[in-house]
């Protein structure tokens, strides 16, 4: 697996330090108010792990899956696979996403939960692939902006494979091209 990495974007460190920064503003802005953690499969679940263990105040957690990349190309289509099992009328719910490229995919998940008339919804992502993005989409709590880059670990993956690199990298080209 190591041998595939053309080269480490954010280590491990960072990503913890970082991480514990965004559970304590998500604390702080969330106090009183129970929030829903809402993640997108399969992605932002190690992002979410790490995230959970530092919000100190009371809160749930629910889950939405739905279709997207297969490989490197954007199928175009979002489609729910997974939808949450609660109802969030009322709640003030936070979306928490590994990448945001486009926004196309959290624009589309925006529209539906909003429909369902939370009190709130948020969005934290751990990255931005900023230069990417074709909707405008409002991220609240962000990790970090990195480059226009296919990146893999820390959850995220190529073809189903390298979520579980502890840190977020760049695979060399002949993997990516193979
Ligand atoms: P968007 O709809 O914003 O273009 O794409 C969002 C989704 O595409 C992300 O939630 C993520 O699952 C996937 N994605 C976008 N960029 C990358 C990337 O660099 N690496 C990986 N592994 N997934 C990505
Ligand atoms: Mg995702």
């Amino acid at each position: 697996m190591n041998e595939d990495i053309e080269r480490i974007l954010i280590t491990e460190k960072e990503i913890s330090e970082r991480v514990k920064e965004l559970g304590k503003a998500i604390s702080r802005d969330y106090s009183g108010k129970d929030p829903v953690l809402v993640a997108v499969l399969r992605g932002a679940i190690v992002f979410l792990c790490d995230l959970l263990k530092e919000i100190s105040i009371p809160m749930s957690l629910d889950f939405l899956s739905i279709s997207s990349y297969s490989g490197q190309v954007q199928t175009g289509v979002v489609r729910i696979l997974k939808d949450l099992d609660q109802n969030i009328e009322d709640k003030y719910v936070i979306l928490i996403e590994d990448i945001i490229d486009t926004g196309l995919t959290l624009n589309y998940i925006l529209r539906t939960l909003k429909a369902r008339k939370p009190a709130g919804v948020r969005v934290c992502a751990l990255l931005d692939k900023k230069v990417r993005r074709i909707v405008d989409i409002p991220i609240d709590y962000r990790g970090f902006e990195i480059p226009d880059e296919f990146v893999v670990g820390y959850g995220m993956d190529y073809e189903q494979g390298y979520r579980n690199l502890p840190f977020i990298a760049v695979l060399k080209e002949e993997i990516l091209g193979k």
